[in-house]
């Protein structure tokens, strides 16, 4: 890959390794998830269905959830991306003369470039103010046209709930159907995440009458629609944040965050980046895996994440997203892989086409494999 996203990659990654510790990697339901869920595998196979179905019905959801929010008299904002949210909400602002924010850091706050907008229109960040705060809900609930949060602190929650004007940011495919659906995720959430059984402060916020002025909602692609639009690729859009994958992945293990630059890190991120920033900038996080299969193991959403590597890998092969060396050995290998004829060749013969064509890729602590005298095929038919 020849893309300068992925020589930084690569270099930022020899120096996570220096740095790393041994890989430690623990699979063992504990008793806390034994105590919470009399049957985790049948739970996990219940949220997974009941968050895909509404994945699929996200269109139906979103119009049920907006026309609730609505009744209230408040508004939702659809924007696409950063630069239409960026353009909708520093409106807001201005028309109501804020000229100060406490913004409550999360991931999807951090992905949209939020603290990057509003320094840029110089806007103060006030971590105690309760005048105007930006909040990320984790789900609208389309029966009810309500969100449900979450905080880490009853301070939080006072300051979030009390606020005169709240601004709530909310990734488009967090509508879920109905409030009974929350219990459950949330705890598959908590599980995973912190290894306790519920979360400590949530609560159903709903806008209340004569509040309608003071409420702005943004529900925002930023993406998600490229991963909706392929029906293999949707399954990562029912991802609830819990890290569970990356506590058991031997690439993170070594790596970390820093070499992925973004936001999104770990096995889900190798499937989602090159869809929700670019295929060039983000393709080569697609490789960036050994099929070990530990993360779609564990995961609680029962997303196929090393499939969903595969088609991605797939997809940048036919779409020619691919270079042309590495598509070119790719079709050497293809060839020789798909012909027993070939495959059942004496070893030096393998080794010399390997050494011939892969090599110049390998570095000198990954020696090309030696190959078995007598091919698996041949010694089973003897
Ligand atoms: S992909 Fe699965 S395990 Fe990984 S963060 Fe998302 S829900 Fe959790």
């Amino acid at each position: 890959m020849n893309t300068a996203e992925y020589k930084f990659f690569i270099a930022d990654c020899k120096k996570s390794i220096e740095n790393a510790k041994d890989i430690n990697i623990e699979f063992d339901i504990d008793d806390i998830t034994l105590k919470t869920f009399q049957n985790y595998a049948y739970a996990r196979k219940i949220a997974a269905n009941l968050r895909q179905k509404n994945i699929n019905h996200i269109d139906e959801l979103l119009i049920s959830f907006e026309k609730k929010f609505n009744e209230n008299g408040a508004k939702v904002n659809w924007a696409l991306d950063y630069d239409s949210l960026s353009e909708d909400i520093i409106k807001i602002l201005i028309e109501k003369k804020i000229k100060e924010v406490n913004l409550f850091e999360s991931r999807f706050i951090e992905e949209l470039g939020l603290l990057k907008i509003l320094k840029n229109e110089e806007i103060q960040i006030n971590l105690q103010s309760n005048n105007c705060v930006i909040f990320e809900p984790n789900y609208a609930i389309s029966q009810t046209g309500s969100l449900y949060l979450v905080f880490n602190s009853a301070i939080e929650m006072e300051q979030v709930l009390s606020a005169k004007m709240k601004i709530f940011v909310l990734p488009v495919n967090n509508v879920l159907k109905n409030i009974e659906d929350v219990e459950l995720l949330s705890k598959l959430y908590s599980i995973n995440k912190n290894r306790e059984e519920y979360l400590p402060l949530t609560a159903f916020y709903s806008v209340k009458e004569n509040d309608e002025n003071n409420v702005e909602l943004f529900i925002i692609d930023n993406g998600r629609t490229n991963l909706l639009e392929s029906k293999e690729h949707r399954k990562a859009l029912t991802c609830i944040n819990c890290d569970a994958c990356k506590k058991v992945c031997p690439i993170y293990s070594l790596i970390g965050d820093m070499p992925y630059n973004n936001v999104f890190t770990g096995p889900i991120a190798n499937v989602v980046l090159p869809f929700l920033e670019t295929i060039d900038g983000y393709k080569h996080l697609s490789f960036n895996c050994i099929l070990c299969g530990n993360c779609a193991k564990v995961c609680p959403m029962n997303i196929p994440i090393t499939d969903l590597v595969i088609a991605n890998r797939n997809m940048f092969y036919e779409n020619k997203n691919i270079d042309l060396p590495d598509r070119y050995r790719i079709n050497i290998l293809k060839k020789n892989l798909i012909s027993r004829k070939k495959l059942n060749r004496a070893a030096w013969r393998k080794e010399f086409l390997m050494k011939l064509y892969v090599k110049r890729k390998i570095t000198v602590k990954r020696p090309i494999p030696k190959f078995a005298k007598i091919s698996f095929s041949k010694s089973k038919n003897k």
